[in-house]
């Protein structure tokens, strides 16, 4: 099973995973390069994360040509159009051999969802995770999103994290602006920009890479006299500000 990426708008990217006959889209933010990328195969269904326009915006297009079915977090069902099933916390998607487990993941929004899939080890966490950071707050609190993250931080280590946006270059120069590099960052450092001088997408990252080397996974490293939740919010909070 491939998880092919499409750049989109500025920094998002949109995932198309390859099935045999079909694909399944997460988070269209829009439709003209996902309908170039599939050629003759079509799209399936779509994955929704939550009702920001960068994720659904492409929803319209490819819902009138493939007629695909749409799936989209339960709480945003007043503001995302064209979803046949609103799915919650602890539901599963299944999806051919491919089974996706939905986990609700405030924070960021409040109708915030992510999907796990076990089969291909790996987890669609739209604006929840990026590597070397966390979404911003718009509607959640600190403490919703710390325990959305500590969520993700259950999963297994080996999980290929598949954030939505292209964000780890302004994460990195974020960690040293503020002195939180850990040594495990240091070693991973060359490997990120040097992705990103090639342009080349520094996503997929995986869980085992994120726990070491993101300051928002571990506030404590960095803020020993905090509780995790103080140091989490702390360090989001310089997020904000920078
Ligand atoms: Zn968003
Ligand atoms: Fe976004």
């Amino acid at each position: 099973m491939k998880v092919h990426l499409i750049p989109a708008l500025s920094d998002n990217y949109i995932f198309l995973i390859e099935m045999d006959s079909s694909y399944i889209c997460v988070d269209p933010a829009v439709s003209k390069p996902v309908i170039d990328f599939c050629g003759n195969k079509p799209l399936s269904q779509i994955l929704i994360t939550h009702h920001h326009h960068d994720h659904i915006g492409g929803i319209q297009e490819l819902k009138n040509k493939y007629n695909c079915e749409v799936y989209a977090p339960e709480y945003d069902k007043h503001r995302i159009e064209n979803v046949d099933h609103w799915v919650k916390d602890n539901d599963q998607v299944q999806i051919n051999n491919l089974s996706f487990n939905v986990s609700y993941t405030p924070g960021h929004t409040l109708g915030h969802i992510v999907y796990y899939c076990p089969e291909m080890s790996s987890l669609f966490c739209g604006d929840t995770l990026f590597r070397l950071g966390c979404g911003r707050l718009f509607e959640g609190s600190y403490e919703q999103m710390y325990n959305s993250l500590e969520i993700i931080k259950e999963l297994p280590k080996d999980t290929k994290i598949y954030c939505a946006h292209e964000y780890t270059e302004t994460n990195l120069k974020f960690c040293h602006h503020h002195n939180l590099v850990s040594d495990a960052l240091k070693n991973e450092e060359a490997n990120i920009l040097n992705l990103r001088q090639n342009n080349q997408p520094t996503v997929p990252t995986t869980l085992d890479i994120e726990l070491e080397t993101s300051p928002f996974l571990n506030p404590q490293k960095h803020y020993p006299d905090l509780s995790p939740e103080e140091g989490f919010k702390t360090i989001r909070e310089l997020r904000n500000k920078w």
